[in-house]
C-alpha cells in the first residue's frame, strides 16, 4: 500500500526514508508551520520525522526530527527517531468497531491525547491493553503485521493538518489481543508484562 504522504516527498527523500528504515506513517506535514508548532503536534499524534519544514542552513533539506534537527546532516539523530523502547498499546472505538494499534512513550495521557487529536475522525477511543518493553516498535510492527488484511485507513483533519491513520484496524478487542499475546510469544516477551484494563471484559 502506497502510503498518500509518499508523492509529496523528492526521490531523494524517499531514498533516505527507506534506507532509514522510517516509516511513512511517522511522517508530519510541516508545510508553513514553525518548530514550536510541529514540535507539540507531533508528540501528540505519535510523529517522528517532520517534513517540509523549513530547508536546512547547510543543503536545504526538509527531514528534521521533533526537535528540529536536520536528519539527513545529522543521521545520529535517526536512533532517536527509531528509538524502540516504550509503550505498545490496543485501543477500541466501539462507535466504529475499530481496533488502533499504537506505539507511545507515555502511556498515562495516551487515551486523552487520542480523543482529543480526535485520531481517525473518531473521538471515543478506550485503551484497554498496554505492554512496555523495550522492543516496543517490533511489536507494534509485528501486531499490524498479523492484522495486516483488516486495515483501514482514515483521512481526518486535525489543527488544520490533512493526517492519515493508517494504525487502525477492522477488529475486535479480543480479536486484536490475541494477535498482541501471540506477537509477544514470537518476540519472546513475557506475557507477564500485559497490561489489562479493569473493564477490558466490558468491550467485548
Ligand atoms: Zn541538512
Amino acid at each position: 500500500m502506497v502510503h498518500p504522504f509518499q508523492s509529496s516527498l523528492s526521490k531523494s527523500e524517499q531514498a533516505f526514508i527507506e534506507m532509514h528504515g522510517l516509516k511513512y506513517e511517522w511522517l508530519f506535514d510541516a508545510q508553513g508551520k514553525g518548530l514550536p508548532f510541529y514540535k507539540v503536534k507531533m508528540e501528540l499524534l505519535e510523529k517522528r520525522v517532520a517534513f517540509n519544514t523549513t530547508p536546512c542552513k547547510d543543503y536545504g533539506h526538509k527531514l528534521r526530527s521533533r526537535h528540529g534537527h536536520c536528519l539527513q546532516c545529522d543521521e545520529k539523530r535517526i536512533a532517536w527517531v527509531t528509538r524502540k523502547r516504550g509503550f505498545t498499546y490496543l485501543a477500541f472505538s466501539n462507535s466504529q468497531k475499530l481496533v488502533k494499534v499504537g506505539f507511545s512513550e507515555k502511556i498515562e495521557n495516551r487515551e486523552d491525547s487520542l480523543n482529543r487529536t480526535k485520531y481517525g475522525g473518531i473521538a471515543d477511543w478506550k485503551v484497554f491493553c498496554h505492554v512496555k518493553t523495550n522492543q516496543a516498535f517490533k511489536l507494534e510492527s509485528t501486531v499490524q503485521k498479523a492484522l495486516r488484511t483488516t486495515q483501514v485507513i482514515r483521512e481526518y483533519e486535525h489543527g488544520g493538518f490533512r493526517q492519515y491513520a493508517n494504525e487502525l484496524f477492522k477488529s475486535s478487542p479480543s480479536d486484536s489481543l490475541e494477535s498482541l499475546t501471540k506477537s509477544m510469544s514470537e518476540l519472546s516477551i513475557s506475557i507477564n508484562k500485559l497490561v489489562l484494563d479493569h473493564n477490558f471484559s466490558n468491550l467485548i
